[in-house]
């Protein structure tokens, strides 16, 4: 019997396993039928991610389309992730955290500077991970859309502010995301320091797809 425990209700074959590295960012082609499990390995680490067609790149994932379909601002187990053509790109199909955000955004250079000072600026962001993981196959700035944000708590306050607060995530915790189209997932392992999206600390995350 297998002792690792990430791999805990996953059926089918296992055809891809890696680590993330902290800060890092990652690609890969998952193919219609195939399910792809994110594990939050340390707790509270962030995931920044995009989702593009396999067989156009111009269609890619719509956080406007996927929240308007499902009247909710939060991805939770039951979520179809929709792209800008209106069709199910990828589905939540089981989260043991209750909700995922899409509405924060991916961190930057400039809106460090914004946010933290300017004293900011040199650290590396998600904008500039998913600009190396996208021009690994020809996609450059303007292919970068809304993204989700996996195992990020960004709650909305009663006055419609945002909040970027501690996580709701915990080590071992995971999202399994099962293709609805072959799909490309771009993923920044968030590097933010600034605040508590990845609990001031950076850890590695896993991935891992079953066919
Ligand atoms: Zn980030």
């Amino acid at each position: 019997m297998s002792t690792d425990t990430h791999l805990a209700g996953l059926s089918g074959t296992i055809v891809h396993d890696e680590i993330v590295p902290a800060r890092a960012p990652w690609l890969y082609h998952v193919a219609k039928g195939q399910t792809l499990r994110i594990v939050d390995l340390e707790g509270n680490q962030a995931v920044d991610f995009l989702l593009y067609s396999a067989s156009d790149d111009a269609e890619r994932y719509s956080a406007q389309d996927t929240v308007a379909a499902q009247g909710n601002l939060f991805l939770r187990a039951g979520t179809t992730l929709l792209s800008n053509e209106g069709r199910p790109m990828m589905t939540i199909a089981a989260s043991a955290v209750d909700y995922h955000d899409t509405i924060g955004g991916a961190c930057s250079c400039e809106s460090n500077t914004l946010r933290y000072g300017h004293h900011t600026k040199w650290q590396h962001a998600c904008v500039e991970n998913f600009l190396e993981a996208n021009l690994w196959e020809g996609r450059g700035k303007r292919d970068i859309v809304s993204n989700i944000n996996f195992f990020m708590n960004v709650p909305v306050e009663a006055d419609g502010a945002l909040g970027i607060v501690d996580g709701i995530s915990a080590p071992g915790l995971t999202v399994d995301l099962k293709a609805e189209m072959d799909v490309v997932v771009v993923v920044s392992n968030c590097p933010q320091i600034n605040n508590p999206c990845n609990a001031f600390n950076p850890t590695p995350v896993r991935m891992i797809v079953a066919a």
